[in-house]
């Protein structure tokens, strides 16, 4: 069941818009809108928890979806590969609590690519969503 006010809920439920690239039983995802790298997506599930320890099983039940997902950027972005990470709690720095994993699309012909804390500057949303949805 939807949380009350969770931001995440909202948008799963398709109360709130974002691009979307991605859904099935037990998951969406969408783009980042303050993504660290082009193809940023976050991987939510459609049942509320606020955070990876909080209902473990959860996790698992979106594993499809974030193998899914990180395939689909390889695929549309050409990204060698990507990372996954999962924030939980507020000294990790969680700022959504609905539990979400991060794919983020990385390629190894870019500068610093080793450090995940070096943004691309001047992503464009709107290109990069029609690149993976087209
Ligand atoms: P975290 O710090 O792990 O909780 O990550 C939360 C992420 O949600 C951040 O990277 C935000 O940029 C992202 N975010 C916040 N609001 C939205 C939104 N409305 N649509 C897409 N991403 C969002």
């Amino acid at each position: 069941m939807a949380a009350m006010s969770c931001l995440f809920c909202s948008i799963a439920a398709g109360e709130i818009a974002s691009k979307q690239v991605y859904s099935d039983d037990a998951a969406v995802a969408f783009l980042d809108i303050n993504p660290w790298h082009p193809g940023h997506t976050l991987v939510v599930p459609r049942r509320h928890t606020d955070d990876a320890t909080s209902e473990p099983r959860l996790l698992a039940e979106i594993a499809p979806a974030v193998a899914n997902v990180a395939q689909l950027l390889k695929d549309k972005l050409g990204a060698d590969a990507v990372n996954l990470l999962v924030n939980s709690g507020a000294a990790a720095g969680q700022e959504v609590f609905h539990l979400h994993v991060h794919v983020v699309p990385r390629r190894a012909d870019l500068p610093g690519v080793a450090n995940l804390a070096n943004r691309e500057p001047g992503i464009d949303l709107d290109e990069v969503y029609a690149r993976i949805t087209s």
